[in-house]
């Protein structure tokens, strides 16, 4: 599918840093716009339905499903998430950018789908600090930091399907990397005749 926005697929394994990333990028570039998934897992802390995530039912999440209502989902830590088709397709059918902060499996789906979509891997510096970032963070059981750090193991190994890789070894850095891939796309021939229509015809160039 061909649209005239930009769609940025950001996966990475926990305490990778990809949350924090993407919403530095946020904040710092208002034309790129997050998609709010479906989830079946109970709100956090401060989180509100319809922010971070739209919280529904298992049975809503499968009439959703059935109802062919999402591009991609996938089962996450014992959970169901889902990117709904509404979530995307509109902004970016209207020349807007939104980014997708997902699991690897529904990345690589959305790459199937949306075959202009460009995917980023992040990846801690090593194993010693995903680790010690997972601690520190101080939300999980050593249990299951041991879980994270196995399904770690098998994220990483899909890496290679990305287009880019960030290393998220120094924040500053990492969030430099990621506005220029963003910056980069806008860039492209197609994207700037869009942008820049009437220079291209001053120029009478096609
Ligand atoms: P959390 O419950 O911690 O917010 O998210 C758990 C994992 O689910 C994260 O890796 C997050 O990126 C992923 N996730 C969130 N939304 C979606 C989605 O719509 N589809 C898929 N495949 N994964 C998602």
């Amino acid at each position: 599918m061909d649209y005239p926005g930009n769609l940025f697929v950001v996966a990475a394994p926990s305490g990778a840093g990809k949350s924090s990333l993407v919403k530095a990028l946020m904040e710092l570039d208002s034309h790129i716009q997050p998609s709010v998934s479906h989830t079946t897992r109970a709100p956090r802390g401060q989180e509100k339905h319809g922010r971070e995530y739209f919280f529904v039912s298992a049975p809503e999440f499968d009439a959703m499903v059935k109802a062919n209502a999402f591009v991609e989902w996938a089962h996450v830590h014992g959970h169901r998430y889902g990117t709904s088709k509404k979530a995307i397709e509109e902004r970016i059918a209207q020349g807007g950018d939104v980014v997708l902060e997902i699991d690897y499996q529904g990345a690589l789906q959305i790459k199937k789908v949306f075959t202009n979509a460009i995917s980023i891997f992040i990846l801690p510096p090593s194993w010693e600090e995903l680790r010690s970032r997972l601690e520190r963070r101080g939300e999980d059981s050593p249990e299951v930091i041991e879980l994270r750090l196995k399904n770690a193991a098998i994220e990483l190994a899909q890496a290679h399907l990305f287009d880019f890789v960030i290393i998220n070894e120094l924040f500053e850095r990492a969030i430099f990397d990621l506005k220029a891939i963003v910056h980069a796309q806008r860039l492209k021939y197609a994207a700037q005749r869009r942008a820049r229509a009437d220079t291209f015809k001053a120029l009478n160039i096609p």
